[in-house]
This record gives C-alpha cells, sequence and structure tokens, in this order.
C-alpha cells in the first residue's frame, strides 16, 4: 500500500516523495485516517516507528485549507531535541505546502521565539516550559488552535511536566483535535488521556515491531572492563555511527573523552550541556562528523539519525520500557542495526525483566582474543587494558569474565540462572 490512498494534495505528496517514504509505516497506516477525518486519537507508539509523519502528514493537509499567519497546531514535546526533531520534520514533509512550523523551548533566548510566535507561524511546538511563560506574556496566541499534539506523553509525566501540560490544556480552545502519543500508558496518564481526548480512535504499534531488524547481544563483562570492551566493540563495529547510553551525565562525559583519546570522533550529550553545545553534538553526529554519540537516556529522547547501525549500552537501562526505547534509535524504518549491552553480575535480574518483555532470550556473546582477565588500572594484575585506551589483544585464547558472585562452580554468571531446575 503506498501514500496514495490517503488521497493527499499534491503538494503533501512531493514532501513525502522528497523524504523518500515509499510505504507508510503501520502507525501511519492506522493513525492517518482517523486523523484527516478529524478524530481524537490515542497512539501507543516509539520513536522509530515513523510516528511523528503519522500526525504531521495530516496536520498539514488539515492546514492547507484556511488562514494563515495564525497559530493552528500545537505540539508539546519533553525535550528541545524532540521538539527540534518535529519541527525539522514538518518543515520537510510540508516544504511544498508554504506552512511554516517553528520550535519553542528553553536554554535559548525567548525573544527570537516571541517574535516567530506573532504571524509568523502556522504550527508551534514546544516544550511546556518555555509555552507556558510565552503564553503568560501574551506570546502565544491560543485561540485558533485546532489541532494538539501531546507527543513522548510517558516521558513528560517522567521528567513532571503533567501539571504544566494541564496548564496548558486549560488555555487552548475546548474545540480542538487532540492526538496523544505515548510508548507506554502508565495509569496518571490514562487520567490524562481521559481528560484531554474526546471519543478517541486507539492505535497500536507492538513494541517488538519496531525491533523486529535489530539484532540483539549481551557481553558480560567486569564493570572495570567495561571501557576497553566498549572501544573494543566500537573498533570491530567499523561503523561510522555508533550511539553509547550510560546511566549518568557523568559517565556520558567521561566515556565520551575516553572514546576521543582512542581516536574516534566522539561526544557527550547530556543535560548539563549549554544549548550550544548539546545543538553541536546533535548536528555533528547526525552529519557524520562525529562518529560515537555518548547520551544519557533524556538528553537522546528524540534523537533521530536514520543512519543509527549500532546502539551500544554501556549501562544496562533501569526499566524494560526504556531499553526498547534506546534499541528503537537503530533499525529504524527498514534499516537494520545492532544493539549491545554490556552486562555485568548485578545486571542479571534486569535482563530476566528485558528478555521477558521481549519475549525472547538476548544472545550472550564473548569477543574472541579480547583480554576479559585484565585486572582493573593500576591494580598491578597481568592484563593489557590500560584506563584510557583499548581493543589490545591478550595472545591466549580469551575467558569469559567472572564477576564476583560466580560462585565455586566456576560457572560463569549469565549461564547460571539457566540451570533446567
Ligand atoms: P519517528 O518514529 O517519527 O521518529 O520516525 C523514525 C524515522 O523513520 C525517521 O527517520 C523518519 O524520517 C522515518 N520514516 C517515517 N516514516 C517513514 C516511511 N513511511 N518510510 C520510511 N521512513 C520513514
Amino acid at each position: 500500500m503506498g501514500f496514495s490512498v490517503f488521497n493527499f494534495s499534491p503538494s503533501i505528496m512531493a514532501g513525502v516523495r522528497g523524504q523518500n517514504y515509499a510505504q507508510p509505516t503501520p502507525i501511519q497506516e492506522q493513525a492517518i485516517p482517523p486523523v484527516l477525518e478529524g478524530r481524537d486519537v490515542l497512539g501507543l507508539a516509539q520513536t522509530g516507528t515513523g510516528k511523528t509523519a503519522a500526525f504531521a502528514l495530516p496536520i498539514l493537509q488539515r492546514l492547507s485549507a484556511g488562514p494563515r499567519g495564525v497559530i493552528r497546531a500545537l505540539v508539546v514535546a519533553p525535550t528541545r531535541e524532540l521538539a527540534e526533531q518535529i519541527r525539522a520534520n514538518f518543515a520537510a514533509l510540508g516544504q511544498h505546502t508554504g506552512l511554516r512550523a517553528i520550535a519553542v523551548y528553553g536554554g535559548v533566548s525567548a525573544g527570537a521565539q516571541a517574535h516567530g510566535l506573532k504571524g509568523r507561524a502556522e504550527i508551534v511546538v514546544a516544550c511546556p516550559g518555555r509555552l507556558l511563560d510565552h503564553m503568560g506574556q501574551g506570546n502565544f496566541i491560543a485561540k485558533n488552535v485546532e489541532v494538539l499534539v501531546l507527543d513522548e506523553a510517558d516521558q513528560m509525566f517522567d521528567m513532571g511536566f503533567l501539571p504544566d501540560v494541564r496548564k496548558i490544556l486549560a488555555r487552548l480552545p475546548a474545540t480542538r483535535q487532540t492526538l496523544l502519543f505515548s510508548a507506554t500508558m502508565p495509569d496518571a496518564l490514562r487520567g490524562l488521556a481521559h481528560e484531554c481526548l474526546k471519543n478517541p480512535v486507539t492505535v497500536q504499534v507492538k513494541h517488538t515491531e519496531a525491533l523486529a531488524t535489530v539484532s540483539h547481544a549481551l557481553y558480560p563483562v567486569v564493570e572495570h572492563l567495561k571501557t576497553p570492551l566498549l572501544l573494543e566493540l566500537i573498533r570491530r563495529a567499523g561503523s561510522e555511527s555508533i550511539l553509547v547510553f550510560t546511566k549518568t551525565k557523568h559517565r556520558a562525559k567521561r566515556v565520551a573523552e575516553k572514546v576521543k583519546a582512542a581516536g574516534w570522533s566522539s561526544a557527550d550529550l547530556q543535560g548539563n550541556l549549554s544549548q550550544n553545545r548539546r545543538k553541536a553534538a546533535m548536528d555533528g553526529f547526525r552529519s557524520g562528523n562525529i562518529h560515537v554519540l555518548v547520551a544519557t537516556d533524556i538528553a537522546a529522547r528524540g534523537i533521530d539519525v536514520s543512519q543509527i547501525t549500532h546502539v551500544i549500552n554501556y549501562d544496562i537501562t533501569d526499566t524494560p520500557e526504556a531499553y526498547v526505547h534506546r534499541i528503537g534509535r537503530t533499525g529504524r524504518a527498514a534499516k537494520t542495526g545492532d544493539a549491545y549491552t554490556l552486562v555485568t553480575a548485578n545486571d542479571d535480574a534486569m535482563i530476566r525483566v528485558i528478555e521477558r518483555k521481549l519475549g525472547k532470550i538476548i544472545e550472550r556473546r564473548t569477543l574472541d582474543n579480547f583480554d576479559y582477565r585484565a585486572g582493573p588500572p593500576n591494580s598491578g594484575q597481568k592484563g593489557s587494558h590500560g584506563p584510557s585506551h583499548g581493543g589490545a589483544h591478550a595472545p591466549s585464547a580469551p575467558r569469559p569474565p567472572h564477576a564476583g558472585g560466580g560462585g565455586a562452580s566456576g560457572r560463569p554468571f549469565w549461564r547460571k540462572r539457566r540451570r533446567p531446575h
């Protein structure tokens, strides 16, 4: 099935062709018809499924007719990166329509945004806090808003934005179309969905559908060998676009420094950076100048680099949902990708939960010719891995890592749990 079934106007079809979209993705197939009909929609889909175009295309079609120079569509998103991403999608898909989209978020001067909000855009993509500021200052005229999208609503909830979102809802016209997209539906969000959606159509793509093209692997390792193992995985991947996740901002910074010291172009992307540095990291990664981006979950929200070939979890996630979300960054649309996770003995319980969620056992791998016996830096133990370099090979046969809890059996910790009884 091609995009012609939706009867989009020629200018919108030109935008679709410009993006080389041949077939609608499952979420687009399901969501576009009801959005075109003006129905409210609850979309359960994560990044990587094509959900942005699923709402952007029918919104562009709707706005093609009617007044210009007033704000008619508002998209609320949790992070600046995602807001920029969505704005860029609207701009690309709508480039032949004459409709204009602007993004509004904190961390940058509000003056230019205020200027842009006055008669210069029909579509506004905004983060909640800065949008409320503009509403308070009378820069954002809400009375013409016909369509509202709440994107990545679960993330807005996690980040504590629901009170702000409720304030925004209260300022918008009651007669409007509302679309709510979320990867998950915690109870608190169900309440919000109930309040703001009228007789919605629910559309859903299963998490695993987006992951079908990704091959997953776990790399058991002791904590002090994570960096050497990461460097070796990067070396062997031979790829130009690798996204590495760490659990903290500090670790993102430190790991990016190590990757850089080992000779790859690398940057960190985490919440402590200024907006300019975040933008430079994202732009560098997108353009291919930065090969390895090391990010925290929140900072990486909305990263859309279609050529990402590898996601490497330096640290495992805290929840299975976050794992699925991270992995959704690779294997996008029709592409394939690899998802590696470095795991220590402490991660055993979380691995089990993730495997249950995916409905399959993830393959455990050991790297040939990697010195799993190397001691910690400065330990005086025999081993080839220093603190800031990796990729060194031990001449002897590789041996899997032994974590402290490996037990007297000598069985590697990641096999222990698969005993028959
Ligand atoms: P999203 O889930 O909106 O972040 O989109 C994920 C990626 O898929 C983006 O790079 C989109 O440009 C791309 N994409 C969206 N729809 C399609 C489609 N129908 N065919 C191919 N790629 C698509």
